[in-house]
């Protein structure tokens, strides 16, 4: 049955039902599978090798589902154990604590289609797929607009959520709408404008919301090599100006404007500065990079010493952007 209510244009998910199996090896519960193969429920997941910075504890309960149909049974499942329910995407902008994170982690990357409408020149993509992908394959089609994209190495729910941008634009700049999961099992459509987005910001983030795919306005037409072209540009920059080649999450503080969260790091002389295996990149001081086996204890005792330092020699405070899950201990 499918309900349309006005004010809010909330959609009830279809009933969700469900084939449940225990695998277990000798006693210990392997996995629950919800869905066959598509969905299975693990114990004790290491996050580690599910975020950039390759750090973090296991999950209680691991799933990554690849369809709707196996995120609804996954947060059904949750809902019926009163389990907590945290959402990651490529992990990309995630700082989680060694000790890992209790109830059920719902890793969305799996979750992946797209729908070009050729005529309106928009583009539906599921929650899990990859923006650097996306921002190739919209501009090999010679679809503008998403240029700007292609080094944010995350999903596309993730960028909804981040408002994550670049080279002065922002999803903000280009969503349409975005279709949410609602903890009540409701699916939902929330326009741009009901999003809220300032820098780096949306009322998705904190929210229980789980966005399961996004539409977002291109302009078709464009000579396909004129848009890879300017794509790789952006991509070649990216890669001769920020560490890629070692795990981190990006821009670890938001630029408290009008200023440059790296530059202030970088005079306040914190570049190569390390704390374990975490140090303040050499190449962009706003990155703080894993140089081979650093705890998050390590990097958030980084991100503090960095507030500090900042604060002490600038009087500005530094706000991060990475999203922090877990517990840590400060040093
Ligand atoms: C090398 C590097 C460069 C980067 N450069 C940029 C840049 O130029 N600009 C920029 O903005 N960011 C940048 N980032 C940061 C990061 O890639 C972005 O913030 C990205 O949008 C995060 O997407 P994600 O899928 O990895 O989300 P995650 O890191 O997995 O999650 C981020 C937040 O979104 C939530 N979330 C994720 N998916 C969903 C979902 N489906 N439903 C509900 N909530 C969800 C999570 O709970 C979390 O709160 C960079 C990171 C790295 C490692």
């Amino acid at each position: 049955m499918t309900i349309f209510q006005d004010a809010v244009n909330v959609r009830k998910a279809s009933n969700v039902t469900t084939n449940r199996k225990e695998m277990k090896v000798e006693g210990n519960i392997k996995g629950i599978s919800l869905n066959g193969n598509d969905c299975i429920i693990k114990p004790q997941v290491s996050l580690s090798s599910y975020t950039s910075y390759r750090v973090g504890g296991p999950a209680e309960w691991f799933v990554a589902p690849r369809s709707l149909e196996s995120l609804e049974a996954s947060v059904q499942y949750a809902k019926e154990r009163d389990l907590s329910i945290t959402v990651l995407g490529a992990g990309s902008n995630l700082l989680i604590g060694d000790s890992g994170i209790p109830g059920l982690v719902i890793a969305t990357r799996h979750m992946r289609h797209s729908n070009y409408d050729c005529d309106t020149g928009r583009v539906t993509f599921a929650a899990g797929e990859s923006i650097p992908a996306l921002a190739s394959a919209v501009a090999e089609r010679g679809w503008e607009g998403f240029e700007w994209a292609i080094g944010i190495p995350g999903t596309i729910g993730g960028a909804v959520v981040m408002n994550a941008g670049a080279h002065n634009s922002c999803i903000a700049d280009i969503l349409v709408s975005v279709e949410v999961l609602r903890p009540d099992g409701s699916l939902q459509t929330m326009t741009c404008e009901e999003l809220n987005y300032t820098y780096r910001t949306s009322v998705l983030q904190g929210s229980d919301l789980i966005v399961t795919q996004a539409t977002l306005q291109l302009q078709p037409g464009a000579d396909p090599e004129v848009v890879t072209a300017r794509t790789k540009q952006h991509k070649k920059h990216r890669l001769a100006t920020q560490p890629y080649h070692l795990p981190s999450c990006g821009s670890v503080f938001r630029n408290p404007k009008p200023h440059s969260a790296g530059r202030l790091i970088e005079e306040a002389g914190l570049k190569g500065f390390k704390i374990g295996q975490a140090q303040v990149a050499e190449l962009h001081a706003n990155f703080i990079v894993n140089c081979g086996g650093a705890t998050a204890n390590d990097i958030f005792n980084l991100i503090h010493h960095v507030q500090h330092q900042v604060q002490e020699r600038w009087s500005i405070g530094l706000h991060p952007e990475v999203k922090m899950l877990g517990e840590f201990q400060a040093a």
